[in-house]
C-alpha cells in the first residue's frame, strides 16, 4: 500500500473502523488483516471501532420503544443482539478459550442491555443518561470481538472502553470532550499498554463524565473519537476506514458517477462534513488540524485504494473550482418577517438566542439585505419547537405588528458546493445559479460561507437530488 513516505517506525497510527467495516465476519477478518499489515510499519497501531452496523440503531430504537411502554422489545431486541453477535463470533473465533471468554463478555453486556431497557419499561421513560448507557453497548461488544480475533492471530490485544480515556461534560447523547483531561487519561491508559506490546482496541463513540458516568459523542461520533485520541497521544496519522473509496465528489448513493478526491484541505473537508457529507463526522477535523495530524479516509473493502488524504491547507495547491457537492435533507426554513423589523434593535441576536436555548443547531442563515426578514434552516423535527420559542420572544413585536409572524416552510434541503479554489475564481455563483435555473431547480435562499470555501443553497426537498446532480456536473 503506497502511503506517505516517512519513517513511521516511531509513530502511532490510529485506525477507526466504521459499522460496515466490522459488520460481518468477512469484513472483521479484513480489519484484522489491515491491522496486522500496518503493525509491521508503525510503532503501534490503535484500532477504534464502531458498533456492528445497525446495532446502534437497534439499541436506540429499543430504548425508545421501552420508554413508550412496549414490553415485548426487551425480549425481541435481546434475542436479536444475541443472534447478531453470536453469528460474528461463530464466523470468527475458533479457539475454545477465546470463545468462552468472549461469550461471557458479550452475554454480560447483553444482560446489561436487558436490565436497562426493562427499567425504561417500568419507568415509562428513557433519560438521556439511560439512553447513552444503552447506546454504549454496541461499541463495547464490537471492541471485544475484534480484540479476541487479534489475540487468536497472535497479536496481543485488549479491549479498552473509551469511557476510561475520553472525559466529557454531562451533556448526554452529544457530550463535549475536555481535551486536557482526555489527553492525561488517554496517555496514562494507552501508553503503558503500547510499551508492553499490547494493541488496545478502543471503543468509538463513548466517553464518560469526570465522575465516570457513560456519555456518547453523538451519532457518527466514532470518527471524532479517533481524532481526539490521535490528538491526545499524539498519533502520527489517523485513518478512517469506511465503506467507500474516501471522500468523494458527492455522496455516491445520490450521484453514482461521483469519484474520489485524492487530496483535500482541512478547511474543505470541514465544510463538506458540516454540510452533510456523512463520510466524516464534522467535529473530527479540529483535533487533527490543531496537531497537524494527516487524516486519511479509506475503504475497508478496497484496502489498496489510497482513498483521500486530508492535509494542511498550505501544503497542497487546490486545483479546480468546485471540488465536491453535498446535501442535507429534512430541514425547514424558518422566516421571521415584518416591515417594522427595520427599527427593532437586536432582532437577529434575540432570534438566535431564542433558537439556541431550544438546543437546535442552525446550519444555514440567510438575511435579505432589506433587513425585513431573517431566514434560517433547522432540522424539520425541531421546527415547531423553534417557532413557539420565537413567538414567545417576540410576543410584543408580533402584537404591535412590527413582526408579521414566524413561518415554517415545507420540507427543504440544503445543497452546498465546496472548494477552496472558488474564492479565486469570479463568477462561480453565477454558474451555479445558471445551471440550477436551466435544470428547473428553484433556489429558495442562499448563504455563502464567510470562508468563501462554499456556497450553500436552500431548495425544496423534492428538487434536492436534481440540485446535487446539476452542481456535480459543474465539477471539471
Ligand atoms: P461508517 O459507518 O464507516 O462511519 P458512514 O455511513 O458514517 O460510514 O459514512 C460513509 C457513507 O457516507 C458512505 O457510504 C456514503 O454513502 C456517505 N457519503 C456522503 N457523502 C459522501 C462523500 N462526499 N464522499 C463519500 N461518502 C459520502
Ligand atoms: N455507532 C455509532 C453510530 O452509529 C457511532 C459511529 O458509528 O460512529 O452513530
Ligand atoms: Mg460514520
Amino acid at each position: 500500500m503506497e502511503t506517505q513516505k516517512k519513517n513511521t517506525a516511531d509513530e502511532i497510527l490510529i485506525m477507526k473502523f466504521g459499522g460496515t467495516s466490522v459488520g460481518s465476519p468477512d469484513a472483521m477478518k479484513t480489519v484484522a488483516d489491515i491491522i496486522s499489515n500496518e503493525k509491521k510499519r508503525w510503532k503501534s497501531v490503535i484500532p477504534v471501532v464502531s458498533a456492528l452496523n445497525g446495532v446502534t440503531n437497534l439499541l436506540l430504537e429499543s430504548a425508545q420503544k421501552a420508554a413508550s411502554g412496549d414490553h415485548s422489545v426487551v425480549e425481541t431486541a435481546t434475542k436479536e443482539l444475541h443472534i447478531r453477535h453470536r453469528q460474528m463470533m461463530e464466523g470468527l473465533i475458533t479457539t475454545e478459550a477465546e470463545q468462552k471468554k468472549l461469550t461471557w463478555e458479550i452475554n454480560h453486556l447483553i444482560n446489561e442491555f436487558s436490565s436497562l431497557v426493562q427499567a425504561m419499561v417500568v419507568l415509562g421513560e428513557a433519560s438521556p443518561r439511560g439512553i447513552d448507557a444503552v447506546a454504549s453497548l454496541g461499541e463495547r461488544m464490537s471492541a471485544r470481538i475484534l480484540a479476541s480475533l487479534l489475540n487468536e492471530r497472535q497479536i496481543k490485544a485488549e479491549a479498552v472502553d473509551s469511557t476510561r480515556l475520553i472525559v466529557t461534560d454531562g451533556q448526554f447523547t452529544s457530550a463535549n470532550p475536555d481535551e486536557e483531561a482526555t489527553r492525561e487519561k488517554t496517555r496514562a491508559e494507552l501508553l503503558p499498554l503500547i510499551e508492553k506490546g499490547i494493541t488496545p482496541v478502543v471503543t468509538g463513540f463513548l466517553g464518560a463524565t469526570p465522575e465516570g458516568v457513560i456519555t456518547t459523542l453523538g451519532r457518527g461520533g466514532s470518527d471524532w473519537s479517533a481524532a481526539l485520541l490521535g490528538a491526545a497521544l499524539p498519533a502520527g496519522e489517523v485513518w478512517i476506514w469506511t465503506d467507500v473509496n474516501g471522500v468523494m465528489t458527492a455522496d455516491p448513493r445520490l450521484v453514482p458517477e461521483a469519484c474520489t478526491i485524492d487530496h483535500l484541505s482541512y478547511r474543505e473537508v470541514s465544510e463538506l462534513a458540516y454540510f452533510g457529507a456523512k463520510v466524516l463526522h464534522p467535529k473530527t477535523i479540529r483535533p487533527v488540524i490543531e496537531n497537524n495530524i494527516p487524516l486519511r479516509v479509506c475503504n475497508t473493502f478496497e484496502p489498496y485504494n489510497e482513498g483521500t488524504w486530508i492535509i494542511s491547507d498550505t501544503s497542497y495547491i487546490t486545483e479546480g473550482v468546485i471540488k465536491a457537492v453535498t446535501a442535507i435533507s429534512d430541514m425547514s426554513l424558518i422566516t421571521v418577517q415584518g416591515t417594522g423589523m427595520l427599527g427593532v434593535p437586536g432582532v437577529a441576536a434575540r432570534t438566535f438566542d431564542a433558537v439556541a436555548k431550544t438546543g437546535t443547531s442552525v446550519p444555514l442563515i440567510s438575511q435579505a439585505s432589506s433587513e425585513q426578514s431573517i431566514c434560517f434552516t433547522v432540522p424539520i423535527d425541531a421546527a415547531e419547537k423553534v417557532r413557539s420559542a420565537l413567538e414567545k420572544t417576540f410576543a410584543r413585536e408580533i402584537q404591535r405588528r412590527d413582526i408579521d409572524g414566524i413561518t415554517i416552510s415545507p420540507a427543504v434541503g440544503i445543497v452546498s458546493a465546496v472548494g477552496s479554489g472558488m474564492r479565486y475564481t469570479p463568477g462561480v455563483a453565477g454558474r451555479v445559479f445558471t445551471a440550477l435555473g436551466t435544470a428547473g431547480v428553484n433556489v429558495i435562499a442562499i448563504a455563502q460561507g464567510s470562508s468563501e470555501v462554499s456556497i450553500s443553497l436552500v431548495v425544496s426537498q423534492e428538487s434536492l437530488k436534481d440540485a446535487v446532480r446539476t452542481l456535480h456536473n459543474l465539477i471539471q
